[in-house]
């Protein structure tokens, strides 16, 4: 019996946790350049298996922010590539309950040079049981934070930089520190962008709004989810900027994210949200989303990817 999260991938190889270490040397050690993933597998008890949510989306992701940062990929690491090596890992793992999959991709050469071509890159996954990583059930008090959320011409927005997650931690830390539970943070210009690592909605007279993706939030796939649930049940969907003063004032918000899933904001800034409690909508699209990941339903089954048997027994390199 493997212990959880025991195995990881690291530089081509399946390995114990224990082997994969980096030289204090390493560029993104230094420098936080790396991009990386937050993806989440549930296990159904009614499937009896276990099932990656949306792990193409993650894995083009993963790619698409490589690409924006320089970050060559090894030889041959496709998007099916990756997906491939995340449901190994899985599998090789004998997992039986809720997992969290963390890919990144680094820069893994030693140069002290403050650049990002030229520079090999690995990747390395790991894994580790997960469960609410956020109270989904009783509602989050939300400060709206001082840290501003990282501009696209400063750091790309769009893609998922190792580096940036100062950003998310200084926000988050913030709203600990101030007995808050999550910081909302505005773009340089005063719009509201998402939460430290989860995007926002708000529910304005049965209207769901989330903001734009040119106001700095990452393109969330959580997000992508809920917008597919909202429309299939008929529900007018607005995606746009959105100001400070409309958060303070909406029936209900929330916020989605792969870690977080789908958590119901009750008060922003010491004002209660709608009735306080956990409102219709958030009811319903979290109750789907739940749904779906968990592998309660038939539907949206594209979302999921099964995982099976070890695709290749032993550790070698693949
Ligand atoms: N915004 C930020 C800054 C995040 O870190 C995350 C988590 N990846 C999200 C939004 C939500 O994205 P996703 O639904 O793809 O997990």
């Amino acid at each position: 019996m493997t212990a959880p999260g025991e195995i990881v991938y690291f530089e081509g190889r399946f390995v114990a946790q224990a082997e994969a270490k980096v030289p204090i040397t390493t560029h993104a050690f230094n420098y936080g350049t790396g991009c990386f993933e937050g993806i989440r597998a549930y296990w159904s008890p009614r499937q009896e298996r276990l099932n990656v949510v949306r792990l193409q989306e993650h894995a083009e992701r993963l790619l698409r922010s490589a690409h924006i940062l320089h970050l060559e990929p090894p030889p041959g690491l496709t998007v099916e590539r990756v997906g491939e090596i995340v449901v190994d890992l899985l599998a090789r793992n004998e997992y039986r309950e809720d997992v969290y999959v963390r890919p990144i991709l680094y820069k893994s050469g030693a140069t002290i040079k403050v650049t990002l071509s030229g520079i090999s890159s690995d990747l390395c996954i790991y894994t580790l049981p997960f469960g609410d990583y956020l109270d989904i059930r009783s509602g989050l008090r939300v400060m709206i934070s001082a840290w501003r959320r990282i501009d696209d011409n400063s750091i790309p927005s769009r893609a998922k930089p190792t580096g940036a997650y100062l950003n998310a931690a200084l926000a988050s830390d913030e709203a600990r520190a101030r007995g808050f539970d999550e910081a909302i943070m505005l773009t340089g210009d005063g719009h509201v962008s998402e939460a430290s690592s989860s995007n926002l909605f708000l529910v304005e007279q049965g209207v769901l709004v989330t903001p734009q993706a040119t106001d700095d939030v990452l393109v969330g796939i959580t997000r992508d989810c809920v917008l597919a649930l909202a429309r299939e049940r008929g529900l007018q969907v607005e995606v746009r900027r959105v100001d400070r003063s409309e958060l303070l004032a909406a029936d209900e918000a929330f916020l989605a994210g792969t870690g977080v899933q789908i958590a119901p904001v009750t008060e922003v800034d010491g004002r209660t949200i709608g009735g306080g409690g956990l409102g219709p909508v958030t009811r319903e699209l979290q109750d789907a989303y739940l749904k779906v990941v968990r592998g309660e339903t038939d539907e949206w089954q594209e979302w999921l990817t099964p995982v099976g048997a070890p695709e290749t027994a032993g550790a070698g390199r693949d």
